[in-house]
């Protein structure tokens, strides 16, 4: 072989590599999943590397959805549980959990209760072999290589309202951060405030089903969430959310997503952006989110009714945008198509572009 061969060789296995490592830098995914379980919690995080983690099993009698809902995401096995507090409505169906799935690490704030249930979760605990970690203040719990995954409270064990134990999550993926409050009440804010623990977050797991016991101003300033999301039952028995969360809400957040409205939602990042869906559709599709494996993305301006490849210099407004993944499905609508990037010559090709921030 003449040395000519011997560089071109050696140009395409870099350019293969560099290929490989770009498309795995694509496909690393972290999802969220608020699962609807009625009112209560139950969120399903799976990190880019398939590890499946869950926060709080929702109330007993969800546990059939929360067990079809985990079954239908591929999850055999979970890697972390975090039982947030004791009440119903957030470990109702974890006993069965343990009893159903292989679970390697169990987190749980140093607080008890009296009920039948919250027994019942400590002995499936122990009955799966499992030791409890406590989850304390300022905690990083390891997961995998790029994924920060940190306990911020409680701040303090000596709360007189078991919400205020609540274990206080900060996940981040690259750009992209989650903060889920669990119950927390203001007096958790405050301490959380206090001792510089609460970041800004892109993502808002809105505190007690968006009672208006929690989510303060002076929090939700510190926070700046892009996105909330409020885990509640359809007409549930305590008026969750509060009118007055949700005007705080809708102050500081872009959107406010609900369980008992949307059913499940879903989140996933690559690290950068954010799209959100749910059982009918796209809430949220920024035009740099990878979208290979769904084929095509356009993007419609719902005033204008014209249509766009992701990449146009000349995307509408977030809020008048309709998504459509073929260009039949967007004449089908009456959309036509942009004059500058030209859809219909380029059905199929990939997209590219910025998310804007
Ligand atoms: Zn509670
Ligand atoms: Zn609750």
């Amino acid at each position: 072989m003449d040395r000519a061969s011997v560089r071109a060789i050696k140009r395409i296995g870099c350019a293969f590599l560099f290929l490989f490592l770009s498309l795995s830098v694509f496909s690393a995914i972290l999802s969220v999943h608020f699962i609807d379980v009625g009112q209560g919690d139950a969120i399903l995080i799976q990190t880019p590397d398939g590890k499946n983690i869950l926060i709080d099993g929702g109330p007993v009698e969800a546990f059939p959805t929360l067990d079809d809902y985990l079954r239908s995401q591929g999850v055999e096995v979970l890697e972390i549980v975090i039982a947030t507090h004791p009440h119903a409505d957030h470990i109702g169906g974890l006993s069965k959990i343990f009893a159903e799935y292989p679970v390697a690490r169990v987190y749980m704030p140093r607080v008890s209760h009296t009920t039948v249930l919250y027994r019942n979760l400590l002995l499936a605990v122990r009955e799966a072999g499992l030791k409890i970690q406590t989850a304390r203040m300022d905690m990083d719990v390891t997961v995998e290589e790029g994924i920060l995954f940190r306990l911020l409270g409680p701040v303090r064990d000596d709360y007189e309202e078991l919400n205020n134990h609540s274990v206080v999550i900060y996940l981040a993926f690259q750009e992209v951060s989650f903060l889920f409050m669990g119950d927390a009440e203001t007096d958790a804010e405050a301490d959380l405030m206090k001792r510089k623990l609460i970041p800004d977050a892109d993502v808002l797991k809105v505190a007690h089903h968006g009672s208006r016991s929690s989510t303060s101003e002076a929090f939700l300033k510190k926070v700046e969430p892009t996105y909330a999301v409020i885990s509640c039952g359809k007409n549930n028995d305590y008026g969750h959310p509060h009118a007055s969360v949700l005007k705080r809400l809708r102050l500081y957040a872009r959107e406010v997503f609900r369980t008992d409205r949307n059913g499940a939602l879903l989140f996933e990042t690559n690290g950068v952006a954010l799209r959100i869906s749910d059982k009918d559709g796209w809430l949220v599709l920024p035009s740099s989110f990878p979208s290979e494996s769904e084929g095509g993305l356009y993007i419609g301006n719902r005033k204008s009714k014209i249509f766009h490849v992701p990449s146009c210099d000349f995307l509408p407004d977030e809020k008048n945008r309709v998504y459509f993944s073929s260009v039949e499905e967007a004449l089908n609508e009456g959309f036509r198509p942009c004059g500058l990037c030209r859809p219909l010559a380029r059905e199929g090709k990939a997209s590219g572009g910025n998310y804007p921030k």
